[in-house]
């Protein structure tokens, strides 16, 4: 790239920061914000800055959240006997999307010190009766849904994961609607 288009040289090397974004992709949507679109280009920058500097992550799920409590955690109406333990945040926005699930959710990115004592709070505020995992099916998964039941054994719960139609391996974010909607309404007791 030439030296006198630093600046152009430097928006595609941010936008190939994004995930899937290879640099064919990062140049051809810069020239499309530059020239093409700026007004639009302009949007997306205020809506990165707006999103960024007042989303967090929520106190109590570790979901995605405006307030300190997300507007699940704080939804009085929402089932608070279940439990739905997913492997990252994003997980929450998809099974939401499903529509089939009124339940509490917990975010269980990985096994660290603090993670097992946030789940244990969430349980003791809550009136959970019943723990969904909702992982990717793999050998993995069954080995942490062992040991997080194996935490919260001295508890009185029942724990069911999500199994039909959510094949091994396969990410949530790739599993059709109906097949997470069908995976979460039969889930399998464990
Ligand atoms: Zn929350």
């Amino acid at each position: 790239m030439n030296r006198k288009l630093r600046k152009f040289q430097r928006l595609i090397e941010a936008l190939e920061l994004l995930p899937s974004v290879g640099k064919k992709s990062a140049t051809r949507m810069a020239f499309h914000m530059v020239l093409k679109n700026p007004m639009d280009a302009m949007k997306i920058a205020h809506a990165i800055e707006d999103a960024v500097s007042s989303l967090h992550r929520c106190k109590q799920c570790g979901g995605l959240s405006e307030d300190e409590l997300c507007y699940i955690c704080s939804d009085e109406m929402r089932d608070r006997s279940q439990l739905c333990i997913v492997e990252n945040a994003k997980d929450i926005y998809i099974i939401e999307e499903s529509g089939e699930y009124h339940g509490l959710y917990f975010v269980f990115e990985e096994l660290g010190s603090t993670v097992i004592d946030n789940l244990k709070a969430l349980l003791d505020k809550e009136p959970v009766e019943e723990i969904i995992f909702a992982f990717t099916p793999s050998i993995q998964h069954d080995a942490l849904i062992l040991y997080i039941e194996d935490q919260l054994q001295d508890r009185q719960l029942r724990f069911s994961k999500i199994a039909q139609g959510v094949p091994t391996g396969v990410e949530l974010e790739n599993v059709d609607t109906l097949s997470l909607s069908k995976a979460l309404h039969e889930r399998v007791k464990i």
